[in-house]
């Protein structure tokens, strides 16, 4: 039997098992996938462990997408440009990373909801592992002017030069979201909603032809996704498909195929309750 994983801490709300059950399902591929709890100390050693058990690939949440990169003998380009790696890829004795978050968000925009992002004039709220995997997909996929901001700027400033990004894109600190005008594009890509919650955002950051897109999903995306629509946001988008879309190009590094990501969609949307 192929043996796969998620690696995180905590792990056990994590839905890549169904994800991926329903992928090698669709695809008549055998395979064990299964959740692995590794604190940060133990993140190394659970993953040597794991290789040295067969295992050919993981997937790697939070806390450790950091240190996953740390382990990787190559990386994908992606993954240098995110410093993160979310795809373990087993090559002879060694792991290769990837990172298919931000081509995983950009498919979900462009093909589920058929979004142009040419060109839309665009605003990342966080500057975690998250911001870092989508920003340089997004500017990949043609983007407008980019601006991040962060609670603490010095990380969005960090985040643009981590990613090669260009001189017009911009850092700043949510105190100077009120004056930055509206977006065409706006992601939430915080962890706001497992804390404190966000600063009270402006309507200004919005028209009525702007997407808003919140990184997380169900009740933890419920917040900023509420206040988008209130602020006028043409389409407002939750995180789930990302999850999905980034779980099939991890599932095509692994095998070789591309699975159907619909059926997986909705399936998940229907645990969800609709
Ligand atoms: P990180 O912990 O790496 O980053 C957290 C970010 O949130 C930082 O920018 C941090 O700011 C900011 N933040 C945290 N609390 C607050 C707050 N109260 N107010 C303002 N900013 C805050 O997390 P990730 O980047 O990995 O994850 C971010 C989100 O993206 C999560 O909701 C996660 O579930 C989601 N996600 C979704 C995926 C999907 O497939 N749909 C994939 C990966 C992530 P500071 O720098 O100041 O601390």
């Amino acid at each position: 039997m192929k043996r796969y994983a998620v690696f995180g801490h905590p792990v056990a709300h994590s839905r890549s098992p169904r994800i991926h059950a329903a992928f090698a399902a669709q695809c008549a591929i055998e395979l064990e996938y299964t959740k692995i709890d590794a604190s940060p100390d133990a993140f190394a050693g659970a993953v040597a462990a794991f290789g040295r058990a067969g295992g050919l690939g993981a997937n790697v949440t939070l806390p450790h997408k950091l240190a996953a990169a740390a382990l990787c003998e190559q990386v994908s380009d992606r993954a240098r440009r995110a410093g993160a790696v979310n795809t373990l890829v087993r090559a002879s004795n060694a792991w290769h990373g990837d990172n298919t978050d931000g081509v995983g968000l950009v498919r979900d925009l462009q093909a589920r909801h058929g979004l142009d992002l040419h060109g839309r004039r665009t605003l990342i709220i966080g500057a975690g592992g998250a911001a870092r995997g989508v920003a340089p997909a997004l500017l990949d996929a043609g983007i407008g002017a980019l601006v991040v901001a962060n609670r603490t700027p010095a990380s969005a400033r960090t985040l643009l030069d981590a990613i090669d990004a260009p001189a017009s894109a911009r850092a700043c600190g949510l105190d100077s979201l009120p004056m930055l005008g509206a977006f065409d594009l706006v992601i939430n890509a915080t962890a706001a909603a497992r804390g404190d919650g966000l600063v009270a955002l402006p309507a200004s950051l919005v028209h009525t032809g702007s997407a808003a897109v919140d990184l997380g999903y169900g009740a933890a995306a419920a917040a900023f996704l509420d206040w988008a629509r209130d602020a006028g946001a043409g389409v407002q988008v939750d995180g789930l498909g990302m999850l999905v879309e980034q779980a099939a190009e991890s599932f095509m590094r692994w095998h070789g195929i591309r699975p159907n990501t619909d059926p997986v969609y909705a399936m998940l949307r229907a645990d969800d309750g609709g």
